[in-house]
């Protein structure tokens, strides 16, 4: 890229006058009306043009002397000079996002996320939850605007910025004042960037029943206010966190399954055992003689509410409730005495499952000895 000012024939330091007065003179030189088929002429003409338009601007003029040589024509990304300030970095931002389509200022004020840990029982119940979060307010002295403004000096108040590479021109917004045309001259002595420090707020949530882990609610606009005019303010997400709990866990469609440990003989002569709900009862349950380890019995409408978001009427899951033979570990005495008493009746007592699986393996070895 040539330099503008040798294109024209003036020093950095040329007042406007100067660069006029040249221009005109090289102009007039190589004017195509005095050189006609000239092409090396008709070449100097453009070039003449282009450097003037931009030395001739004073806005356009002070981008070229703050960012050198602009080659818009170039890969931003391979370490030509747009990747070096910051000025170029956000120009370039700013014309990606408008290439793209996209806004990169999202006009509202922040969301905030805040979790909130709920157990089991809540879920059953539903529950109102106080929350605490932090939040900004605009600062009430700058009203947002974090200082005194006047007109931006590098766009001198329209927010745009033109960039002329050697063969496109291409607009995006100022990176000075970001496209508002203003700038800060004073600083507000309040705040840095239009807000207050955050300042906690407590505010009551109520989390219907039947809700699962992980779900979030949207309370809009309680978020931080936008210091755009107009523009809306952020909002708060309330995540919901559930608790694991001692000894319920949750199925599909509002099931609640819980293990009961019984005993051989619990399950040989049935009996009842006791069982705890979600509402904080102890129900007597009652399993039926000769019950086998990890059987389910179903109580029909004693799970959790399905969540039905905001509605009244609740489909409620069923408690599941499975038996677990715990095996004695330790033993001794009588009752040693008698498990060895009764494994010597196992001997010829045999249930009819281990029976048949029995007769498959005296089978299966007579077969393998042939
Ligand atoms: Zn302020
Ligand atoms: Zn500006």
């Amino acid at each position: 890229l040539k330099d503008l000012y040798q294109v024209i024939g003036v020093s950095k330091t040329a007042s406007e006058e100067e660069i006029k007065k040249a221009y005109r003179q090289l102009a007039k030189q190589y004017h195509p009306d005095r050189n006609p088929g000239d092409k090396d002429a008709e070449t100097k003409f453009k070039e003449v043009q282009e450097a003037y338009d931009i030395l001739s601007d004073k806005q356009k003029r002070s981008d070229y002397d703050r960012y050198g040589g602009v080659r818009t024509n170039q890969n931003p990304f391979d370490g030509s000079p747009f990747r070096r300030g910051k000025p170029f970095s956000s120009v370039f931002d700013d014309f990606f996002d408008n290439f793209m389509g996209e806004r990169k200022n999202n006009s509202h004020g922040e969301h905030i996320a805040v979790e909130v840990e709920i157990t089991l029982e809540e879920v059953h119940t539903g529950i109102e939850k106080e929350v605490k979060f932090e939040r900004r307010s605009i600062c009430s002295n700058c009203g947002g605007v974090g200082g005194k403004q006047s007109h931006c000096k590098h766009c001198g108040g329209s927010g745009l910025r033109v960039i002329h590479g050697e063969h496109m021109m291409v607009q995006t917004k100022c990176p000075a004042c970001s496209g508002t045309g203003k700038q800060i001259v004073e600083a507000c002595a309040d705040c840095v960037d239009g807000y207050t420090n955050a300042v906690e707020q407590t505010m009551k949530c109520k989390i219907p029943p039947g809700v699962e882990n992980g779900m979030r609610f949207v309370h809009a606009g309680l978020g931080e206010p936008a210091i755009e005019n107009g523009s809306p303010p952020g909002n708060l997400y309330v995540l919901v966190s559930v608790k694991e709990h001692d000894w319920f866990r949750r199925g599909q469609q509002g099931n609640l399954l819980i293990e009961v440990p019984v005993s051989y003989t619990q399950l040989v002569f049935g009996g009842e055992i006791d069982v705890p709900n979600i509402s904080g009862e102890t129900i007597a349950f009652h399993i039926p003689k000769g019950t086998q380890s990890g059987t389910k019995f179903r109580l029909g409408n004693m799970g959790l509410p399905i969540f039905n978001n905001g509605g009244h009427t609740y489909q409620r899951g069923d408690q599941i409730v499975q038996v677990k033979l715990e095996v004695p570990s330790q033993f001794d005495g009588e009752y040693e005495k008698t498990l060895k008493d009764l494994s010597e009746q196992e001997r010829t007592h045999i249930g009819p499952q281990r029976k048949r699986f029995l007769d498959k393996l005296g089978e299966h070895d007579a077969g393998s000895e042939k």
